[in-house]
């Protein structure tokens, strides 16, 4: 299976940025699976600058109703019509700020499933709950709600293991603890919707840059990383594809 890297603008961003990482792209080529998850008012942008460029782009959220009064809300559906192919769904700042549930984030997923997208499903635990040696709980807890509400169509799910103490901190998870941890989510998925490994891909997310990118993706049972800040330089993205090969 083919690396995959998938940068998240968060709240950043404007048509011309994704008018230069197309050029970006266009000039140096793409060395994996990538997409750019931009935020919804920038789709339109991303699907003109990126119709024709190898590199796929994305939402950071989707509401968990298939449509109806729902004001301020923004459908799956009406984002797989912009062109989207992903949908990151229960980042953890979404989480912690806005106190979206494990089961709320399953339920998305399944919306983002159902209009033909592939969700990426963010997981992770904080310090505290590190510290506390609480992380395999926090894993098992959120992941439990997506084995039960898609049953199979777990496999098609992309999940992003972000530990919250890292993102946005310059601190990426040390090699030794991104293996252990995605071991521990391996087996938890065997255990709980029966998966073997490699049945899904398993992203590591959280402070990734162009120097760290290889050592990260060279460790067993990581098929791509999830890139905030470092996602919004053309030349460290395409760095950080260049570090999947
Ligand atoms: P970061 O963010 O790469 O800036 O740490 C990652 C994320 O929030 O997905």
């Amino acid at each position: 299976m083919n690396k995959l890297v998938i940068g998240n603008w968060k709240m950043h961003g404007s048509p011309a940025d994704l008018w230069d990482l197309a050029h970006a792209v266009q000039r140096d080529g793409l060395a994996c699976d990538a997409a750019v998850c931009v935020p919804f008012p920038l789709l339109p942008a991303a699907h003109s600058a990126l119709q024709a460029s190898p590199l796929r782009w994305g939402a950071q959220d989707c509401s968990v109703h298939a449509g109806g009064a729902h004001t301020g809300e923004v459908s799956a559906e009406l984002i797989a019509r912009l062109g989207a192919r992903y949908v990151i769904v229960g980042h953890s700042e979404r989480r912690v700020a806005l106190g979206e549930s494990d089961a709320l984030v399953a339920e998305k997923a399944h919306r983002v499933l159902a209009a033909g997208m592939t969700p990426v499903v963010c997981i992770g635990e904080t310090s505290a709950e590190r510290d506390a040696n609480e992380t395999a709980t926090v894993l098992k807890r959120q992941l439990a709600p997506l084995a039960r509400v898609l049953g199979r169509a777990l496999s098609a799910v992309v999940l992003a293991y972000e530990p919250v103490w890292s993102i946005g901190s310059g601190d990426a998870a040390a090699p030794g603890v991104i293996a252990d941890t995605l071991g521990l989510i391996e087996r938890t998925l065997h255990f709980q919707a029966g998966m073997h490994q490699g049945a899904m891909r398993v992203l590591y997310g959280g402070s990734v840059n162009p120097r760290n990118a290889a050592a990260i993706m060279a460790c067993p049972g990581v098929d791509g990383v999830l890139v905030g800040g470092a996602s919004l330089h053309p030349a460290d993205f395409l760095d950080i594809c260049r570090a999947a090969r």
